[in-house]
């Protein structure tokens, strides 16, 4: 494979990049000078080098933990539970949550293959048993696999000692939290649920 077939077809892997875009950005990039390219080859391999998930919550970052764990201000008695690390910026967009964050890395979808054993739903019912967790906020998208993941941790925790509250539904059923303006994630989030 020829050199632009080969990064064109990389570009392409990328969400929203068609292989007509793969090949205009792989045009694009011949023009720049060969030093903007080591800048960018070299941007992805740190990122893939020193970007990892945090030890506690799975959201990312370049220490052992992410920068909203080791925050002391925050209230690690509150966790909001999200299907990827891109949620929990959505979240801190819009400002209001205090609390910490558990990521499960993805959503329940058994046509997948995707069950719970691989989720880190294990990882959160040792974080609620070890520590004390006033409440635990079902933070996943509002899409039928969302709201079957949220019920299974649901009822993983239903004998834990804890409230479990659901976002309500003022984001869009099906919609994404990460697309979702900060008014509309604060809105949900103050108008939780208990299940
Ligand atoms: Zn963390």
């Amino acid at each position: 494979m020829s050199a632009i077939d080969n990064l064109a077809s990389e570009l392409a892997k990328l969400p929203g990049i068609g292989r007509k875009t793969a090949l205009r950005l792989t045009y694009h990039l011949l023009k720049q000078s060969p030093e903007q390219s080591r800048r960018l080859a070299e941007a992805l391999t740190s990122l893939s080098e020193r970007v990892h998930p945090c030890e506690r919550c799975f959201n990312l970052t370049e220490g052992e933990l992410c920068s909203i764990c080791s925050d002391p201000r925050r209230d690690a008695a509150l966790i909001c539970v999200v299907e990827e690390a891109s949620d929990i910026s959505a979240i801190e967009r819009a400002g209001e949550f205090r609390g910490l964050y558990h990521v499960l890395g993805g959503r329940l979808s058994p046509l997948d293959g995707i069950g719970p054993e691989s989720l880190h739903i294990e990882d959160l019912l040792r974080r609620v048993a070890a520590t004390e967790i006033r409440e635990v906020i079902l933070a996943t998208n509002p899409s039928l696999a969302g709201e079957a993941t949220a019920l299974y941790v649901q009822r993983q925790l239903a004998s834990r000692p804890v409230t479990v509250t659901r976002i309500a539904r003022g984001l869009p059923v099906g919609g994404d939290l990460e697309y979702a303006d900060g008014v509309t994630i604060a809105q949900a989030l103050a108008a939780r649920r208990t299940m």
